[in-house]
């Protein structure tokens, strides 16, 4: 068990990368928050889950559900060690067509609401004095631009340079802050693509690994950020992406 006696908060725990990484933590030994603005899928999750996991219905993107989120990993296991930053949205569309609507729900989400969440778990740690890990989701669209990823690229660019200019002001506290880079991983997000047979293989065509990733892959190496196996590994982004970026 390489998480025991560790308590972890896990936004957008619902489906998908960060429902895999809850259950990856909680079956390591670690106590889990886990949190969606989707209540009812929330609760189907977390009810399908082995371990000391709680659920929490908010919104990253509010001020007073994150701080919510914090209090409740210390009113019922003692604190917070680690923290995923994992909520995420996409908003396909060409730049020319691209509205500002839809570039400022996903800044809002990806960007502020993924800053929200680091930062006030961030300031628990502080205040416990004991270190701990924050993991962000970025994404290889922070390095390989897409015509209609434009809004998502950017915030998940954003994030990447978050996390070192993070990394830097949490190492003075025994805190390591990492980001994580999927590449196609086959979840919700991907399904626009991936139930279109000619996208999916003009997708696959361009994976070295000739399939997309699944979600218990990303959570190995979050598992990995997470534990003291990177204990001397901070401010890195790390891809798992087929080889995609490799081309
Ligand atoms: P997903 O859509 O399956 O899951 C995202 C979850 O976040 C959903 O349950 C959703 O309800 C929740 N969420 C969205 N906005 C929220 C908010 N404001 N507050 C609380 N919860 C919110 O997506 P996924 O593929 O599991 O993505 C997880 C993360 O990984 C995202 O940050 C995504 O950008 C990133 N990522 C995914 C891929 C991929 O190919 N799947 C690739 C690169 C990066």
């Amino acid at each position: 068990m390489r998480l025991e006696t560790k308590t972890a908060l896990v936004t957008g725990a619902a489906g998908g990368i960060g429902l895999a990484i809850a259950r990856r933590f909680a079956a390591e030994g670690a106590n889990v928050v886990m949190v969606d603005r989707n209540a009812d899928r929330l609760t189907e999750s977390v009810n399908a889950t082995q371990g000391e996991v709680r659920a929490l219905v908010g919104d990253v993107t509010v001020p007073d559900d994150v701080d919510r989120m914090v209090a409740l990993c210390e009113s019922e296991f003692g604190g917070l060690d680690i923290c995923v930053c994992n909520a995420g949205v996409i908003r396909a569309a060409e730049f020319l067509d691209l509205e500002l609507a839809d570039l400022d729900f996903v800044l809002n989400v990806n960007v502020r609401g993924a800053f929200l969440t680091a930062q006030r778990a961030a300031r628990a740690m502080v205040r416990q004095g004991q270190g701990g890990s924050l993991i962000m989701l970025s994404s290889m669209t922070a390095e390989l631009a897409m015509s209609n990823q434009l809004a998502y690229g950017a915030s998940k660019g954003a994030v990447r340079q978050m996390t070192k200019s993070m990394a830097l002001a949490m190492a003075p506290h025994g805190v390591r802050v990492n980001a994580l880079g999927p590449g196609s991983i086959d979840t919700d997000i991907m399904a626009t693509i991936s139930n279109n047979p000619d996208n999916l293989r003009k997708v696959l065509s361009r994976i070295p690994m000739t399939r997309l990733g699944r979600p218990d892959e990303v959570a190995g190496v979050a598992l990995f950020l997470a534990s003291e196996d990177s204990s001397y590994v901070t401010g890195q982004t790390i891809y798992a992406d087929g080889g995609r970026l490799a081309l």
